[in-house]
C-alpha cells in the first residue's frame, strides 16, 4: 500500500511565503479533505507536490513510499502515479481529449508496449458511460469551449484512465450543478482503493456530502491547523471557519 509523507513543506510563490510548515501522512485507501478558506494556500501545496516551476518549494520533503518527489521531474512524478485535477483546467486546441489521454496513458508505460487501441476504446468508453459523457466528447478539443462543469468532468475522465496512486483534485466541485456533483463522486468512489489515496481540496463541504473522507483537515495561514473525522466538514459548513481562528487566535 503507498505512503505519501509530506513534511514541513514551504513554498513561495513570487518570493512571497505562501504554504509554511505543511505536514501531512496519507496511506493506501485513505481519503482526505483539506478545508480552508480561500487563500489559505491549498492550491499552492497541490501545485507545489505536483511541480509546478512557479511554486518553489524553500523547505520540507514530500515522500511517496521514501522516494522525495521534489527531486523528480513533474513527468517522473506522474510516472509514479500522480495525478493533479485542477481548479482551472487548460484548454489544449488542437489536441483531442482521445489523443491526449493516450498519450498520457502510454507515457506512464514502458516505451515498448503502449496500450493496445482497441483496450484503450473499451477503458475510455466505460469511462465516459459512467461519467455519463457524450461519445463526442472524446473527439474534441481538450476543455476548448468546454463548459466549467464540462471541465471537472473531464478532469475525472482523465483520472479514471490514469488510475494514480496519488490524486489530488482541487476544488473539483466548485461550479457543478448537484447531477453533475454526483456523476464526479461517482468517479472517486469508483476509483477509490486500498491502492490508492485521495486529496479532496475544496473549500465547501459539498463533494464531502457525496464522498464520505476519512480525515478533514483545515489550513489556514499555508499550514494544517485542525484535523478530524468527516463530523468537522460538517461543522465547518454550519460554522464557518472563524470559530477556529477564534480558537487559535488567528487574526488576520
Ligand atoms: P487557496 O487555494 O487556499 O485559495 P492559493 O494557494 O490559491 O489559496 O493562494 C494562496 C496565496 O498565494 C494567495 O494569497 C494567492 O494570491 C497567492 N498565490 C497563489 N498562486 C499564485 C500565483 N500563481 N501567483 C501569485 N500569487 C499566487
Ligand atoms: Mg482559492
Ligand atoms: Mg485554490
Amino acid at each position: 500500500q503507498p505512503e505519501l509523507v509530506i513534511e514541513d513543506l514551504h513554498v513561495s510563490v513570487d518570493g512571497k511565503p505562501i504554504v509554511r510548515g505543511f505536514s501531512l501522512t496519507m496511506r493506501g485507501g485513505e481519503i482526505h479533505a483539506i478545508m480552508g478558506p480561500n487563500g489559505a494556500g491549498k492550491s499552492t501545496v497541490a501545485q507545489a507536490i505536483m511541480g509546478h516551476p512557479r511554486y518553489e518549494v524553500t523547505r520540507g520533503r514530500v515522500l511517496l513510499n521514501g522516494e522525495d518527489l521534489l527531486q523528480l521531474s513533474v513527468d517522473e512524478r506522474a510516472r509514479r502515479g500522480l495525478f493533479l485535477a485542477m481548479q482551472y483546467p487548460s484548454e489544449i486546441p488542437g489536441v483531442t481529449n482521445a489523443d491526449f489521454l493516450r498519450a498520457a496513458i502510454n507515457a506512464r508505460r514502458p516505451a515498448d508496449s503502449p496500450i493496445p487501441l482497441t483496450e484503450f476504446m473499451k477503458q475510455l468508453n466505460e469511462a465516459l458511460a459512467l461519467l455519463e459523457m457524450d461519445v463526442k466528447m472524446a473527439g474534441r478539443s481538450v476543455n476548448e469551449g468546454f463548459s466549467g462543469g464540462e471541465k471537472k468532468r473531464n478532469e475525472i475522465l482523465q483520472m479514471l484512465l490514469l488510475k494514480p496512486t496519488v490524486a489530488i483534485l482541487d476544488e473539483v466541485d466548485s461550479g457543478l450543478d448537484i447531477d453533475a456533483l454526483k456523476v464526479v463522486a461517482r468517479g472517486i468512489t469508483h476509483l477509490a482503493s486500498p491502492e490508492r489515496i485521495f486529496l479532496l481540496i475544496t473549500h465547501y463541504e459539498r463533494i464531502l456530502q457525496y464522498v464520505e473522507p476519512n480525515f478533514v483537515h483545515v489550513m489556514m495561514q499555508g499550514r494544517i491547523v485542525k484535523s478530524g473525522g468527516p463530523e468537522l466538514a460538517r461543522e465547518l459548513e454550519a460554522r464557518g471557519y472563524d470559530w477556529i481562528r477564534e480558537e487559535l487566535g488567528i487574526t488576520d
